[in-house]
């Protein structure tokens, strides 16, 4: 597991988080799911939203992982596909999301 914090210089590049509306904090996070695959991710910095918690399968997969000018964008991408144009869904992953992490809004110092 590898992670990466990184910020965007400008707003309303990507759909704000729904849980605290932040929209230019974000973590990469990188894992590997299997011996050739790794799994890619984006989730929000301020509060620890993460869409594809719900959603496993929608994360970018690569072959070598990690968190970098190439991944990044394509698993920010899939955070902005998971929740943009989807309000229904977008309140379901905030409520799920709550559920799972006891309401918390402040990342925990790791
Ligand atoms: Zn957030």
């Amino acid at each position: 597991m590898s992670t990466r914090d990184f910020h965007l210089t400008k707003t309303g590049q990507v759909t704000p988080c729904p849980h605290c509306g932040n929209q230019t904090n974000f973590r990469c996070r990188s894992e590997q799911c299997a011996e050739d695959c790794c799994e890619v991710w984006v989730e929000c910095w301020e509060c620890g939203f993460d869409p594809t918690q719900e959603n496993i399968g929608s994360r970018y997969e690569d072959t070598w992982g990690g968190c970098n000018e190439e991944t990044i964008p394509m698993a920010l991408s899939v955070w902005d596909d998971l929740l943009a144009d989807r309000p229904e869904m977008y309140d379901q992953y905030v409520a799920r999301w709550r559920q799972a992490n006891g309401h918390s809004t402040k990342r925990e110092a790791t």
